[in-house]
C-alpha cells in the first residue's frame, strides 16, 4: 500500500468512526446535541449578520479590462501596486484552509492546496516568474473584506461571490468559477432541499452570502453561523444542525470528507466567484484579469479543474467568460 493510500484510509476511518449514521452497516455514534459548539458558533445567527444586504444596481460580473499585453515577469511598471509587490519579493494572498478542493491544508504535504490556491499561484507566476513567491494568510468569509481593505493581503482568492454590495467595498477580478447554493444533509435523512428544513437549524459561515440566503429563504430555516465550513460539517455530524447550506462547490468537498452525508436539491442561487482586490489598486485588478485571460485560454483553467474539481461535474468544464465594464 503506498503512503497516500495508507493515510487516506486512516483519514477515512477517522471520519467514519466519528460520524457513522448506519449507512453500510456502521454503528451510529453521532455525539449528539450535548457536544460543545465549534469556537465562535452563533446559534441562531444574529439577525443583523444574516439580514439581506441592500440591493445595489450593478453588474456584479463586470470587472476592469486587462491591458492589451501583460508586462514580463519581474518587469512590473514602476510606481504602481505591481512594482510594490515585486519589490517586496512575494505576493500576499488571503485564502481559506477549510474548503476541501478549493483552499485546504493537504495533510500529506502540510501545504495549502486546491483550485483557489493554484489560481493565486498563477498571479505570483505572472509577477515573479515563480509561482512559489507567495505568502498565504488564512482568512474567513467574515474577515476577508477587511483584510483586503486594510492592505493585509494583496488579494483574496476564496470561493468569494461577486455581488453589488461587496463591490462597494472591494473590487473583483473577472469571474473565474460559477457555483450555486445547495443543501448538505445526512444520507438517508429524507430531506430533499431547503423546503424540508422549515424551522430547522441550517449552518453556514458568518459573513457569507450563504448565511443570508438561508435567513432569507421562504421555508424559514434557522440560520446558524460558524467561522469555517468544516465547523458546519462537525455541527452536522454532532446533530447540532440539520443541514449545511452553501455553494455546491464547497458542499461537494464536505460530502467527500464524510460519506454519510449527501448534497440534495437544486441550486437556488447563482454565485459567480471573483478575486477580491483593494479598490485603490485598479492596476492590480487589470493585471489579474490579464492573467485570468491566459488561464482561460491556454488550457490552465481546464487543467486545474481536472486536478481539483472533476468530482463536481461529469460535463466537460468550460471557464466562465470574462465581462468588463470598460
Ligand atoms: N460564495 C459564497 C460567499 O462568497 C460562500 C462561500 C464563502 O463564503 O467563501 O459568501
Amino acid at each position: 500500500m503506498n503512503k497516500r493510500l495508507v493515510l487516506g484510509t486512516l483519514l477515512l476511518t477517522a471520519v467514519l468512526a466519528g460520524c457513522a449514521t448506519g449507512d453500510g452497516g456502521l454503528p451510529d455514534v453521532r455525539v449528539g446535541a450535548g457536544a460543545p459548539l465549534p469556537v465562535g458558533a452563533q446559534d441562531p445567527a444574529p439577525s443583523a449578520s444574516a439580514a439581506p444586504g441592500a440591493a445595489q444596481n450593478c453588474d456584479p460580473r463586470a470587472s476592469l479590462r486587462p491591458p492589451a499585453s501583460l508586462p514580463a515577469a519581474n518587469g512590473m511598471p514602476s510606481g504602481g501596486t505591481l512594482a510594490a509587490i515585486q519589490a517586496r519579493g512575494k505576493l500576499i494572498a488571503g485564502v481559506d484552509q477549510n474548503s476541501y478542493r478549493f483552499g485546504f491544508r493537504d495533510p500529506l504535504t502540510g501545504e495549502l492546496s486546491g483550485f483557489d490556491i493554484d489560481i493565486a499561484k498563477q498571479v505570483a507566476k505572472a509577477i515573479f516568474g515563480d509561482e512559489n513567491k507567495i505568502q498565504y494568510k488564512t482568512v474567513t468569509s467574515a474577515t476577508r473584506i477587511d483584510a483586503v481593505r486594510n492592505g493585509e493581503v494583496d488579494l483574496v482568492v476564496e470561493t468569494m461571490t461577486m455581488n453589488c454590495e461587496r463591490w462597494q467595498q472591494v473590487s473583483f477580478s473577472s469571474e473565474y468559477f460559477t457555483a450555486g447554493q445547495r443543501v448538505l444533509v445526512h444520507r438517508g435523512s429524507g430531506i430533499t432541499g431547503m423546503d424540508g428544513l422549515a424551522g430547522k437549524k441550517v449552518c453556514a459561515a458568518a459573513g457569507s452570502t450563504s448565511i443570508r440566503n438561508i435567513a432569507a429563504h421562504a421555508a424559514r430555516p434557522v440560520p446558524v453561523a460558524v467561522a469555517g465550513w468544516t465547523d458546519c460539517l462537525v455541527m452536522l455530524q454532532q446533530g447540532q444542525v440539520e443541514a449545511v447550506s452553501t455553494d455546491d462547490s464547497i458542499l461537494a468537498g464536505l460530502a467527500a470528507q464524510d460519506p454519510n452525508t449527501e448534497v440534495v436539491g437544486d441550486a437556488f442561487t447563482v454565485e459567480p466567484y471573483g478575486i477580491a482586490i483593494r479598490k485603490e489598486n485598479a492596476d492590480l485588478v487589470r493585471f489579474v484579469n490579464g492573467v485570468l485571460e491566459n488561464v482561460r485560454t491556454d488550457g490552465t483553467w481546464t487543467r486545474l479543474y481536472r486536478t481539483w474539481l472533476t468530482a463536481l461535474s461529469t460535463d466537460t468544464p468550460t471557464p466562465p467568460p470574462a465581462k468588463y465594464q470598460d
